[in-house]
């Protein structure tokens, strides 16, 4: 055993990482898939929405000069000669002194340049009596009000909303072209582990970080293959990193220089070992590396050590794993986290040369600052309302200071009443 002889900076992997990650190629995904999915390439109209001149009223297709003069005292009387619905139009033409009863949605007949709102309108034996005037064009759509055809509606790297796929299912789209979402194979170390699910007993405790990876992997737009506990036998974690599939491999555990620790090794000796040993707290025994693809034409896969204590874990995951999996789908490396600015309520220490993930707590409009140390306790992220990052350079944090805190949650309590 020996300790590592250097940290690199975040920041330094970081940069590596941005270099690597380039979003994968586009494949056709179905409407219902897309929402949260990346477009790969631009998306224009091929058709006028709507197709046809659309009524945005119940009442009457009418030519609107018709009515001019007519008010509540003294109605104007046209002949009502047929009736339009929606997908169901009226197949003749408005003529001067006729009307059309039609519904919101259906198409204006020929002839016809506007709706009189039903409310203004009296229909009795065939005719139609109209208390009011409507100017030509009142309450028609336009053809192509909406959309018209050859109009660009979403550029290539447009995050999907449930509204974008709507707009695509409108101008009879059926799938799009997204980026690929990484494939993300786990491969957990641990004699002591028990699987998800399991009571600890004695010295054995059970396996967290894949349930928290699997939550921020999913966060992530990452597509989690199936995965098994593995024993700390440097045999079994080789062939799970030989194993074929995944883009990037998350490994929990075993990632630093005691004896168990067999994964940097592996992953130096089957592939290249960029980073071991990062200068940050918690997590600095994290790792990055790279391993050939197993199969052929598979892409080169990231690999990243993520150290087995759960708060390490889950910052090594956010600082890297995180920003490549959501480059890779075609996203923003940036966090994902809400975030808010709020002073310290109380000063936060912090050695020159290192990054901290200090969880906080927010109370009364003041970050508290719960902990810096202690990797191994869970329960600090769970109690925290988010975490604060002291950059490399400072040395801490005074009580009063503006910080930006990152959310762990995307509402904060009393959200609720807002709109
Ligand atoms: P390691 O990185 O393997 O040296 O593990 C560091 C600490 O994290 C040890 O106390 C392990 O028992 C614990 N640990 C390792 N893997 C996990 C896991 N998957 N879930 C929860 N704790 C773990
Ligand atoms: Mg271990």
């Amino acid at each position: 055993m020996r300790g590592f002889a250097e940290r690199a900076d975040v920041e330094e992997v970081e940069g590596f990482l941005a270099g690597v990650t380039p979003p994968l190629a586009a494949e056709a995904v179905g409407l219902r898939d897309c929402v949260g999915r990346v477009l790969a390439e631009d998306v224009a109209a091929g058709v006028d929405v709507p197709g046809f001149r659309r009524s945005a009223m119940d009442g009457y297709a009418v030519r609107g000069e018709d009515t001019f003069g007519a008010s509540a005292y003294a109605g104007l009387s046209l002949t009502v000669v047929g009736e339009s619905l929606p997908g169901r139009p009226h197949a003749g033409t408005v003529g001067p002194g006729q009307a059309v009863r039609i519904m919101t949605g259906a198409p204006v007949p020929e002839g016809a340049d506007a709706v009189v709102m039903a409310e203004v309108c009296q229909e009795a034996e065939g005719r139609v009596e109209v208390r009011g005037p409507v100017a030509p064009r009142r309450n028609v759509g336009a053809v192509g009000e909406d959309i018209r055809a050859g109009d660009p509606v979403l550029r290539a790297g447009r995050r999907l909303r449930p509204q974008d796929a709507g707009l695509l299912a409108s101008i009879g789209v059926a799938r799009v072209a997204c980026h690929r979402r990484p494939r993300v194979g786990l491969v957990v170390t641990g004699d002591e582990l028990l699987a998800p699910g399991e009571r600890p007993s004695g010295s054995r405790i059970v396996d967290s970080n894949s349930v928290v990876l699997a939550g921020l992997v999913a966060r992530d737009g990452g597509d989690l293959l199936p995965h098994a506990i593995l024993p700390d036998r440097p045999e079994r974690i080789r062939a799970a990193l030989l194993a074929p599939g995944p883009d990037v491999l998350l490994v929990s555990g075993g990632s630093s220089v005691g004896l168990e620790d067999h994964a940097p090794r592996l992953v130096a000796e089957l592939g290249r070992l960029d980073f071991h040993g990062v200068a940050m707290r918690p997590s600095s025994p994290a790792g990055v590396g790279r391993l050939p693809g197993a199969a052929a034409g598979e892409r080169e896969r990231l690999v990243f050590l993520l150290p087995g204590n759960p708060v390490s874990c889950l910052c090594a995951y956010e600082f890297f794993a995180g920003p490549s999996l959501r480059a890779l789908g075609g996203r923003s490396r940036r966090w994902p986290h809400r975030r808010v600015v709020l002073p310290l309520g109380r000063k936060i220490a912090s050695a020159v040369g290192r990054v901290d993930y200090v969880r906080v707590a927010v109370e009364s409009g003041r970050v508290i600052p719960l902990a810096t140390s202690g990797a191994s306790i869970l329960s600090s992220t769970v109690r925290a309302a988010g975490a604060v990052i002291v950059p490399r350079e400072r040395e801490g944090m005074a009580e009063g200071q503006s910080v930006e805190v990152l959310l762990y949650d995307e509402e904060a309590p009393g959200d609720e009443a807002a709109p």
